[in-house]
């Protein structure tokens, strides 16, 4: 899909594009007709993530031996985009297919990659991160869960929140300290299928400014027991290093999903304004509204281009921490501008919940917050001046 007809990036190749064709069908006929109600019911059903699986749009850069489709970051990519085309913004499979599923590949054991990566494609499983807590989100290195180890298990004991996929989610990385003494040295990564898991419980689905359907969630674990080998990676205190070096992927997904975002609003907002009028006039004939979809479709085509050459830095393996947060920050930051001004164009009726700009506008504000505030994706980039 190509909302602003821009060229195709370099990193798109043919392949891609039938993806891109694939998913959008798929999308258009499964979610598409059922996202309102979704939306209106404050939670997508289950049965979504195993039909995203059937459909290969789950967990597409992780090889086929694992079930995977053995993708690149750029398939990933391509399904991120499709999903917000569809208006399905709530959809944690960006951080299930993303984020959690890439760490149990690039840190697990083999065994541990055969037990959970090829249930992670189906959907069987739901994957979710679960690192913030009541008491600390930007400063991970004071979580205060812990993994403390008893003979040949761990007991973990602690509270998380705002965890994405948190209902639906039975397979959860955990950020625990392993040496509470210790901090980024402290850290481990526990996983945790909550489905015989006793002593786990889901708290609240928390109620949101937007990502209605989203299942963001409070988590408890007490006195969880798990076998040493839920451990993600051969020993513990790595955890601190392994969330570092997946830093740059995660912030990719974040810019990549704003920057559709942003085409998607200019391009509903287009539409709306050559069909209202107002004066005698259509919307669009203000100079105005000109000038300001001539701003947003700029900064949208500059975000996208910047998004591009970042995607191709990172394919090549060459996308560095403070660049990727740069993307991160900037995507998110234009978009909640850029949201802003298309709303204006719609007037009241981009206040109202049956039109997607107002579902853009909300959706949106998050992603200066998650996967990192832009505060601290600034610091981050204070830091190589
Ligand atoms: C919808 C949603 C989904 C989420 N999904 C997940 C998830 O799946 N898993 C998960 O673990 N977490 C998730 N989060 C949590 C999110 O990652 C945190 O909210 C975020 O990291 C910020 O942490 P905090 O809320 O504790 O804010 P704080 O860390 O308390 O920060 C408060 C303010 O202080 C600023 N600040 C903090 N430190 C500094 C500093 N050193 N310099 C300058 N400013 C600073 C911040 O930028 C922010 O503006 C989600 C949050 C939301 C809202």
């Amino acid at each position: 899909m190509n909302p602003l007809n821009l060229p195709r990036p370099a990193w798109m190749t043919e392949e891609l594009v039938l993806l891109e064709e694939q998913a959008d069908r798929f999308l258009k006929a499964e979610f598409v007709p059922h996202v309102d109600k979704w939306n209106d019911d404050h939670m997508y059903p289950r049965e979504v993530w195993t039909k995203a699986g059937g459909a290969g749009l789950l967990c597409a850069m992780i090889p086929e031996e694992y079930g995977g489709a053995g993708g690149t970051f750029a398939h990933e990519a391509v399904i991120n985009r499709a999903y917000s085309f569809a208006g399905f913004d709530s959809f944690g499979a960006q951080l299930h297919s993303g984020i959690v599923a890439p760490y149990i590949w690039r840190f697990g054991t083999e065994e541990q990659k055969q037990r959970w990566l090829p249930r992670l494609a189906t959907g069987e499983l739901v994957g979710a991160i679960a690192m913030s807590e009541p008491g600390t989100g930007s400063d991970l290195q004071n979580v205060r869960t812990t993994a403390v180890k008893k003979g040949n298990r761990y007991l973990l004991n602690g509270s998380k929140t705002f965890i994405t996929n948190g209902q639906h989610a039975n397979l959860i990385v955990v950020v625990a300290k392993t040496d509470p003494k210790e901090k980024a040295k402290g850290v481990s990564l526990m996983v945790v299928e909550t489905d015989d898991a006793a002593g786990f419980r889901r708290g609240r689905k928390l109620k949101k400014l937007g990502l209605d359907s989203a299942d963001t969630s409070e988590l408890f674990f007490e006195d969880v027991s798990l076998p040493a080998d839920n451990l993600l990676g051969p020993e513990e205190g790595q955890g601190f290093v392994q969330l570092m070096k997946e830093l740059p992927q995660e912030r990719m997904i974040v810019a990549v999903h704003a920057v559709a975002m942003m085409e998607r609003a200019v391009a509903l907002t287009v539409d709306y304004v050559k069909q209202r009028t107002a004066f005698g006039k259509k919307i669009i004939e203000f100079q105005n509204t000109q000038f300001e979809l001539a701003a947003c479709k700029t900064e949208a085509t500059i975000a996208r281009a910047f998004t591009d050459q970042c995607v191709e830095r990172f394919l090549k393996g060459e996308l560095d921490t403070v660049t990727a947060s740069m993307a991160k920050y900037w995507a998110t930051d234009t978009l909640g501008n850029v949201a802003d001004r298309c709303l204006q164009l719609f007037g009241g009726y981009g206040y109202m919940d049956e039109y997607p700009i107002s579902r853009i506008y909300r959706d949106a504000r998050v992603m200066r917050i998650y996967a990192g505030t832009n505060e601290i994706m600034k610091l981050l980039i204070a830091r190589s001046l």
